[in-house]
């Protein structure tokens, strides 16, 4: 089964107008293979300006880094999925370890956001992972599945055969600490036989699951050459056209 292949950027609270500008407009200009999709997590001001500046690029897309689980109303400071529709943004990452941490997100309230993203016909990139003690204790399937199963299994057979999942652990993610190649595969395995679990195989073959957690292009190779690993989502080497070109073209 051939899965969509990804490498996603996500810039988190970095850049500034001009130099995010620039880096869209350096990766616009770089090579990429014609089956794998780039999509690039932008802060919400930048996202309408690079979305016209990528307009004409068919192979990289543009992605929220959040929205609000609520359609509109009096929360001030917070973006709708309606909002990230209108401006033709096409993706939103989900439940990103930060967003669970600093913001508190709970499954349930991610729950409602996903439904609010498919809503407003927003695709989604869903984030899950386990912190290090639940790793160091050999807990992290049952971790990393309740996740999925809170998050997502609420969702028909059509609406979760559109989720991509990335699997980003936590004590992987902007340490420098990679999982391994085998460390990765396996969650992924598990994940989908997870997945197949109840939705059935065919569901569970489609998903695109992405590894999160300290890529760079020196690791991507290997880790995108897992059977069950689709691509990565990529924080901190996403910020270098030139870094991120090598990883986006590490898919064999
Ligand atoms: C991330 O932002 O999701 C991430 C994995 O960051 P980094 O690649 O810097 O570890």
């Amino acid at each position: 089964m051939t899965r969509r292949k990804i490498a996603a950027g996500n810039w988190k609270m970095n850049t500034s107008f001009e130099s995010g500008m620039e880096l869209a407009k350096s990766l616009s200009e770089k090579t990429i293979p014609s089956d794998v999709e780039v999509v690039l997590g932008i802060p919400y001001v930048f996202l309408k300006p690079a979305i016209d500046l990528l307009s004409n690029n068919k192979s990289i897309s543009v992605s929220a880094q959040n929205c609000h689980s609520e359609e509109k109303g009096a929360y001030t400071g917070e973006i709708s999925a309606n909002m990230l529709q209108s401006i033709n943004c096409p993706y939103v990452i989900l439940g990103h370890s930060e967003r669970r941490q600093y913001f508190n997100e709970s499954n349930e309230e991610l729950a409602a956001k996903v439904n609010m993203a498919f809503a407003q016909n927003l695709s989604v990139i869903f984030c899950c992972g386990e912190p290090l003690e639940i790793r160091k204790a050999n807990k992290q399937n049952e971790y990393v599945t309740s996740q999925i199963k809170e998050g997502l299994f609420h969702l028909s057979d059509v609406d979760l055969s559109k989720i991509v999942i990335a699997y980003e652990p936590i004590w992987a993610i902007g340490t420098g600490e990679t999982a391994s190649p085998e460390q990765a595969q396996d969650m992924h395995a598990n994940l989908r036989s997870f997945i197949a679990e109840s939705y059935g195989e065919k569901v569970a073959n489609i998903i695109p699951i992405l590894y999160g957690g300290s890529v760079k292009s020196a690791n991507a190779k290997e880790i995108f050459g897992q059977n069950d690993v689709d691509g990565g989502l990529v924080g901190g080497a996403s910020l270098d056209a030139n870094h991120f070109e090598k990883i986006i073209n590490s898919f064999s």
